[in-house]
């Protein structure tokens, strides 16, 4: 595909006016928005009038006049149509791997003649640390298993499936539908991590049968830097779960300031401390990028931008770098990974030619899509500089080398 006619997808792209939701720097292709979302134009202008006139003016009176209070519930009010939610199952707190150590805790709790938990054994690392921490508090098993032998790992001891929904390297989509059936016939629960998924896909939690579920805010909801996570406990199983880290803010009244503690009705058991006001008025506007579009379209852009990105590298530089992932577009999330054995000096060059993806150890290249902002103009962009650089060895100069502390 020309340039031109890759200007020519843009211009009957529905969504391409969603671009201009969010500051991006010229010049550059940025597809790593599966890691750090982009910037949206709201962003500044929102947090800076909440610093100034909510925080600097109404100082304290702000809880309630300013309704802080409620943020946490009213962010996540935004969430429950792109994620399939209802309200009232879903609550903005804490990071992700802390959303994902209560609901894993308050699932085993839950299920006390049941001792293992069944995972991914190439589940995301935080995922596998926060599970084997929680294990062994428990007394629990861990289960680690392929992906493909999720199903015939759960049996009657299983308390809990947990799962990351696309996989942060392949970008491999589980069937969310089948293994929420599984886990039920079992009598387990299933827990999802959605970081890698929502924002990007389509999805159904509350008619695919998910139990709980958590994720992240600053990746293609473009909350900024460690933005707040988000957790889902399905309506019927609110009365069943019991968050295990009490706090004050998850209290029926906290302002009654008991000594004991009386879990508050519903998701709001779930937070533990004082909200963080700033970054949830920073994720409010991430979300707000969603706003009037439905995720039935993002997800076809999605497809479509990675389709095009595998077909145009493969076309390019075929012979040199290897799809890691699935070929089929209904099988992936929107990240796509190639495997090169220098890989870190490749995307290195990459990002020196204003082409940014990441890397993931040991081998790979990962370049994410996020249909809100990116064009098929910038997936052609992208394939041509990888081809060039393949072709031309360029990556191989010692300044490519050198490994930065992130990647
Ligand atoms: C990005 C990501 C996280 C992030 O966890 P934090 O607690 O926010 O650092 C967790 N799980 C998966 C699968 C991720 O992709």
């Amino acid at each position: 595909m020309t340039p031109h006619d890759a200007r020519a997808l843009d211009r009957g792209d529905p969504l391409a006016f969603a671009k201009d939701r969010f500051r991006l720097p010229a010049g550059k292709t940025y597809l790593d928005g599966n890691s750090l979302g982009a910037l949206p134009v709201a962003t500044a202008v929102r947090v800076g009038e909440t610093i100034r006139h909510q925080w600097g003016d109404d100082l304290i009176a702000s809880w309630t006049g300013h309704d802080w209070i409620e943020a946490p519930f009213r962010v996540a009010a935004k969430l429950a149509p792109i994620v399939g939610a209802r309200d009232g199952e879903l609550l903005i707190a804490d990071s992700t791997s802390v959303c994902l150590f209560k609901l894993l805790t308050a699932a085993v709790r839950a299920r006390p003649d049941r001792r293992v938990i069944v995972t991914d054994a190439a589940n995301f690392p935080t995922d596998l640390y926060v599970i084997e921490g929680a294990a062994s508090l428990l007394g629990c098993e861990v289960r680690r298993v392929p992906a493909g032998g999720i199903a015939d790992a759960i049996d009657a001891d299983v308390a809990v499936v947990t799962l990351t929904h696309v996989d942060y390297r392949s970008g491999a989509k589980y069937d969310m539908a089948a293994v929420n059936a599984a886990a039920k016939a079992a009598g387990a629960l299933t827990l999802w991590d959605l970081s890698h998924s929502a924002g990007a896909v389509e999805l159904d939690l509350n008619g695919s049968g998910c139990d709980l579920a958590v994720g992240c805010g600053y990746k293609y909801f473009n909350g900024g830097p460690g933005a707040p996570a988000f957790l889902f406990v399905a309506e019927e199983l609110q009365k069943e779960l019991h968050s295990p880290l009490q706090g004050w803010m998850g209290h029926a009244d906290p302002f009654a300031f008991s000594a004991s503690y009386q879990p508050a009705d519903g998701i709001g058991q779930y937070l533990t401390g004082t909200p963080s006001v700033l970054a949830l008025a920073a994720l409010d506007c991430g979300l707000d990028t969603f706003s009037g579009i439905l995720m039935s379209a993002v997800a076809a852009k999605s497809r479509a931008l990675s389709q095009l990105f595998i077909e145009e590298v493969e076309r390019g530089c075929g012979d040199k770098v290897e799809l890691a992932g699935p070929r089929e577009p209904d099988a992936r999330g929107s990240h796509v990974s190639f495997a090169h054995p220098h890989g870190y000096a490749v995307m290195q060059a990459l990002i020196d030619g204003g082409v940014i993806g990441d890397f993931r150890a040991p081998n790979l290249i990962r370049f994410g899509f996020a249909p809100l902002y990116n064009s098929y103009a910038e997936v052609v962009r992208a394939a041509e500089l990888l081809t060039e650089i393949l072709n031309s060895a360029s990556w191989d100069q010692p300044r490519f080398h050198a490994r930065l502390k992130v990647t």
